[in-house]
């Protein structure tokens, strides 16, 4: 199949589908400036490895060292605006064509390109609480804090100190997985956009869609189950498939 080919036949699986989902990942994202971890060359992977310094051993070990590594890209992705992809998923879902998204992002444009039914199964960028007292606070208190040059940053109830509440490695996913796993029970397709599928167990929920088809610019693990794999740049991807299915 070429390219327009591929993205009619992407088309029709949508319009068919009685309950459609869209699992996204770090690559819907690089469009608005994010970069993502496994892309080659421009891939945090390259610069360090994630899985040593975005660890909850290191955050306890050190944690002073833990935001003056990782801080500084975290407040960057706040700064970022939704790209074509994140938009044409909330048209997809305004039209009634799309359930809801499964994210493993945490830079909330999903929710800045207006969708509403999300799951951010990796957390978010909004809110801290204390690692002693459990008090949340705004995301803002921690970085203030950090910019006013307090780090680790601190509970202002009982002194002790503050973690985003994101998803590190070595952490246990929360209620939203276990709200995406529910809802994948009832999924005939599901659409992954711009992830390696490499980070579990995220990466086993294709397991349970009826239908698969991947829009990502690489090879995944799970091309082979798929009824339709598009590698190419995911805006370009759901722009024309809006254009396809008559909804610009
Ligand atoms: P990943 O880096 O492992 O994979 C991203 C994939 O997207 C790659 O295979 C790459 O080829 C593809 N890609 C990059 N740009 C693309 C584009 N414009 N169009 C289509 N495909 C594109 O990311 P992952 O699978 O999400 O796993 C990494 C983990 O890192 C996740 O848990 C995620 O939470 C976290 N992360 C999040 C952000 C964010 O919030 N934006 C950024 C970096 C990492
Ligand atoms: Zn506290």
């Amino acid at each position: 199949m070429d390219y327009s080919e591929k993205i009619d036949y992407l088309a029709n699986l949508i319009k068919k589908s009685p309950y459609t989902l869209a699992l996204t990942g770090a690559g819907i994202s690089t469009e608005s400036g994010i970069p993502d971890f496994r892309s080659p060359g421009t891939g945090l992977w390259t610069k360090y490895d994630p899985m040593k310094v975005a660890t909850v051993s290191a955050l306890e070990r050190d944690p002073a060292a833990f935001y003056k590594i990782n801080l500084d890209r975290w407040t960057r992705y706040n700064g970022a605006e939704p790209n074509a992809a994140h938009y044409a998923l909330t048209r997809l879902e305004r039209e009634g064509l799309l359930y809801g998204v499964i994210t493993q992002n945490i830079d909330g444009l999903h929710r800045k390109a207006g969708l509403k039914q999300l799951w951010e199964v990796h957390g978010h960028l909004r809110t801290c609480h204390c690692m002693d007292c459990t008090q949340s606070f705004p995301f803002s208190c921690l970085v203030d804090q950090f910019n006013a040059g307090i780090n680790p940053p601190r509970c202002d109830k009982c002194g002790g100190v503050l973690r985003l509440d994101v998803v590190l490695f070595e952490d246990a996913l929360g209620e939203d997985f276990v709200q995406a796993v529910q809802a994948m029970t009832k999924c005939r397709l599901l659409i992954v956009v711009g992830s390696s599928l490499q980070v579990y167990p995220v990466a086993a929920l294709p397991e349970r869609a009826k239908q698969l088809a991947v829009i990502n610019k690489e090879p995944t693990p799970w091309d082979d189950r798929a009824e339709i794999v598009i590698n190419e740049m995911a805006g370009r991807v759901l722009t024309d498939i809006l254009a396809a299915l008559g909804i610009m």
